[in-house]
């Protein structure tokens, strides 16, 4: 699978209909209940200095949220993994964020049943995104937590991901209003959740927490996880009330866009000393270090791009 001759792929590469494609050339209906229903399930693996990060685990969760949602993708893993090697290949990108999609697609005309449409996959690669830029990774984030409360679990299950993206936008509108780099949001309970494009620990006394339930279990919070295991440092998923985070001696984020993130300030409060704090600051050299390492690494063959 190869780009058209001539066609530029450095901006990014899609797979579409079939075909790659230069990323400003692929489209989606506007019928695709995707665009129109938000009928769609997506995952985001990223390649750093030409090489997939925990591409199989991405591919694991693909599979179990389009299961979960009965979406059929229309090819096996083997073949989706071809397609998004194919992507990247074609972009010559070395750091890209990777994203497959599939969406329910476009009804038989004057149809509203799920079970007859063809459902449309679609995979690209694009330079890396960075959730939270690299000056505001070093300084710290600012952290807001919103009032805008979570899409209920048993609405849209935050497990699999998905484009439900209401709440965390109308949320980011309220943090950047106030000077904020990002925004937390809490669940019906008032508990702790996610932000947008990632998940949320608090560090007390040395030792890491992180919401149990009511998220996406995300790829690098397995990263964050294990680095943990590896420093000794203790590590658990459970319930995390606001006045626990408001009152961490660290809290840092977590995305496949961006890596292990510092956070230092919640709500204009400082965190610590106002500074990406000792563990947060280990634990993001570390996840960058063992990418060095080639650690979870699946190298990608650019031939001679
Ligand atoms: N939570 C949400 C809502 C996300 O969209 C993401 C990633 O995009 C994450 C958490 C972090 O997941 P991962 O580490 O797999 O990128």
């Amino acid at each position: 699978m190869e780009l058209p001759d001539g066609a530029d792929g450095s901006a990014g590469v899609a797979y579409s209909d079939g075909a790659l494609v230069p990323i400003s050339q692929a489209t989606i209906s506007v019928l695709d209940w995707g665009f129109s229903h938000s009928d769609v399930t997506y995952d985001v693996v990223h390649v750093w200095k030409g090489a997939f990060f925990r591409l199989d685990d991405h591919l694991d969760r693909f599979e179990r949220s389009c299961a979960n949602l009965r979406l059929d993708p229309g090819l096996s893993r083997d073949g989706i993994r071809d397609v998004l090697f194919a992507c990247v290949r074609a972009s010559g990108l070395r750091d890209a964020y990777v994203e497959m999609l599939c969406t329910r697609g476009v009804p038989p005309p004057g149809s509203r049943d799920p079970r007859h449409v063809q459902n449309r996959f679609m995979a690209y690669a694009i330079p890396f995104v960075w959730v939270l830029d690299l000056a505001r990774q070093d300084r710290g984030a600012r952290l807001h937590l919103a009032d805008v409360p979570r899409i209920s679990a048993g609405s849209v299950d935050p497990t699999v991901k998905n484009f439900h993206w209401g709440d965390m936008t109308r949320a980011l509108f309220q943090a950047l209003d106030l000077g904020a780099d990002t925004t937390v949001l809490v669940d019906a309970d008032g508990y702790v959740t996610e932000g947008p494009g990632f998940n949320v620990f608090a560090v007390s006394d040395g030792a890491i927490v992180t919401p149990d339930t009511g998220v996406l279990e995300g790829v690098t919070r397995a990263s964050v996880r294990e680095l943990c295991e590896e420093a000794g440092i203790p590590f658990t998923m459970g319930k995390l009330h606001p006045q626990a985070l408001l009152s961490a001696d660290e809290v840092f984020l977590s995305s496949t866009a961006g890596g292990i993130m510092p956070v230092s300030y919640i709500n204009n409060r400082v965190l610590g000393v106002g500074r990406p704090g000792p563990v947060a600051t280990q634990l993001r050299a570390r996840y960058w270090q063992r990418h060095e390492e080639g650690w979870h690494a699946t190298p990608v063959d650019y031939g001679d791009a």
